[in-house]
């Protein structure tokens, strides 16, 4: 038994998810005490993940871990969605204009190193199975070996999924509707390999999907609109391949089935992501269909925009209502997500007369709805993701908008950061001004204290703004040819005194 569990922490996080170790990893590497507890004992095999959009790959990006990722799969830069349209990637105005498509194992794996590194502790075979909260602190009791433990932490994060036991404890409604039922799962051998790496295809008979793990084998997922059985009723994998045949339109010999599995997908979201010092985040906050692959990135997301928050109030310094900004900014962008994957499953399996005309006009109009698509790529990669509305009245046009990568010229030292994206990797604030105006920021007057959560640069592609970039990528502050006066009220509005 690991001889931390009775220690105390800043942050626990409950559940070993993709949600949860991109979390664990970002307060250990802010060098906070971060337990991760996780009731599985083995790392997970399921893979129901494939698709890591380019929003996810850039936040990955300014954790140094995106070069890793893209080493475990294949590179799309178009997705069709429902058979007819083709969302095209290559234009987004991305350093990542692409989906990236590997089993989520992978990502997992990826993600658990680096938490692991930064100093996390993961305690294993740790079920949460209840939570209490003070003004100060919060516990949560976990059985571990037939024992239990209790931890107690500044903060909780709840990031363990869809049947949440957090979410549960903190008596959090989860309200919404069954998706899509009966959804088979197959991991396969094919005969015949696919010519593209994702194959996705629809009918009125349902829709099938393939994809590569990467060494041989296949996932299949596959809905048959005439069959609908509780997910207890085995696959008959005779019929399962009859229909991806029927509506693929072409027979890749499906062989060999390892492992099959029948599911449903509920669209709902959590009505509070926050209840005192407990937060929860992924899919225990937000799930929908898979259509468009969009959960695990969602949750990533609301990772990247919770850690750092949890950081500053940990160390005392942040803004007042800086917590309660995470709920602000991701559950809208939860309740987008339910609404457009939702619409596109139902656009992809709808049987109604108004729905089949939709899709017959998608197909007939095929490459005439490129603006359609390019918007679609922008919405389902995560690229458009805007925190603008949450801004202050009378806030600079960029506050609030995702920070694109930029060059950077004069930060000092030969490991200086090149480019924005890396310089978020010390994963503190970014201070960016235009090349040449390096005193206006007044930083020989900075405070001691704000080393820690702000790094200054300039860049060659800003003429007057100074922009504050946040830890994960969006701007916080901005101004035009602003007086170091202002540069330095913009950074204490962030980073405290
Ligand atoms: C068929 C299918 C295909 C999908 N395809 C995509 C896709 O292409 N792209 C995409 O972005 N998303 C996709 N998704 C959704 C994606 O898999 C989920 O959104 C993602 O796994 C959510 O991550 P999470 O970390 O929030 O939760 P989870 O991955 O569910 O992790 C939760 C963790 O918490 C642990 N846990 C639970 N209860 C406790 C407890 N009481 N104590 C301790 N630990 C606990 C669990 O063991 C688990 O490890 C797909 C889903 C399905 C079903």
């Amino acid at each position: 038994m690991n001889t931390a569990q009775n220690r105390d922490y800043d942050v626990l996080v409950v559940g070993g998810g993709p949600t949860g170790l991109l979390l664990a990893g970002d307060v250990a590497a802010a060098g906070l005490r971060v337990a991760l507890l996780e009731k599985r004992t083995e790392e997970s095999e399921l893979t129901r993940a494939f698709a890591v959009h380019a929003r996810t790959l850039e936040e990955l990006d300014a954790r140094g871990v995106a070069d890793e990722l893209l080493g475990t799969g294949a590179r799309l830069t178009s997705l069709s969605l429902f058979g007819a349209v083709r969302v095209d990637m290559s234009k987004l105005p991305s350093r990542f204009p692409e989906l990236l498509i590997t089993p989520q194992y992978q990502t997992e794996r990826v993600l658990l190193g680096r938490a692991l590194d930064a100093g996390a502790t993961l305690l294993r075979g740790a079920e949460v199975t209840a939570l209490r909260q003070d003004a100060d602190a919060v516990e949560v009791d976990a059985v571990v070996d037939g024992g239990t433990v209790t931890l107690r932490a500044a903060y909780a994060v709840g990031s363990d999924g869809v049947r949440s036991t957090v979410r549960r404890l903190l008596g959090v409604d989860y309200p919404g509707e069954s998706a899509i039922s009966s959804v088979m799962l197959a991991d396969v051998q094919l005969d015949t390999e696919p010519e593209d790496v994702l194959t996705v295809g629809a009918s009125r008979q349902g829709f099938a999907f393939m994809a590569p793990y990467g060494d041989g084998w296949y996932r299949v997922i596959a809905w048959d609109h005439a069959e609908q059985l509780p997910d207890s009723a085995p696959v008959d994998f005779e019929a399962m391949s009859r229909l991806v045949t029927s509506v693929l339109g072409k027979d890749y010999g499906l062989r060999d089935p390892r492992w099959t599995s029948r599911f449903h997908s509920d669209e709902r979201q959590a009505t509070s992501y926050r209840v005192g010092r407990v937060f929860l985040a992924g899919d225990a906050a937000h799930c929908h269909s898979p259509a468009g692959g969009q959960g695990m990135n969602t949750g990533l997301q609301d990772a990247a925009n919770l850690s750092w928050k949890l950081v500053a109030a940990v160390r005392g310094w942040a803004a007042p209502g800086l917590l309660d900004s995470y709920q602000a900014e991701r559950h809208p962008v939860g309740a987008h997500v339910l609404r457009t994957s939702g619409g596109l499953l139902r656009l992809s399996i709808g049987q109604s007369a108004p729905l089949r005309l939709a899709r017959g006009l998608a197909k007939a109009l095929g490459s005439h709805l490129a603006p359609l698509a390019r918007r679609g790529g922008m919405e389902v990669s995560g690229i458009s993701v805007s925190y603008r509305e949450q801004a202050p009245a009378g806030s600079h046009r960029l506050v609030g908008d995702r920070a694109a990568d930029i060059d950077l010229t004069s930060a000092d030292g030969d490991k200086a950061p090149t480019r924005l994206y890396e310089a978020l990797r010390e994963g503190r604030f970014v201070l960016v001004g235009p090349a040449g105006s390096a005193d206006a920021d007044g930083s020989a007057e900075f405070p001691d204290d704000w080393c820690d959560r702000v790094v200054t640069a300039t860049a060659p592609s800003l003429t007057s703004e100074w922009v504050l970039v946040r830890p994960d990528g969006y701007v916080a502050w901005a101004a035009d040819n602003p007086t170091p006066a202002q540069v330095r009220a913009g950074l204490t509005a962030w980073l405290g005194n």
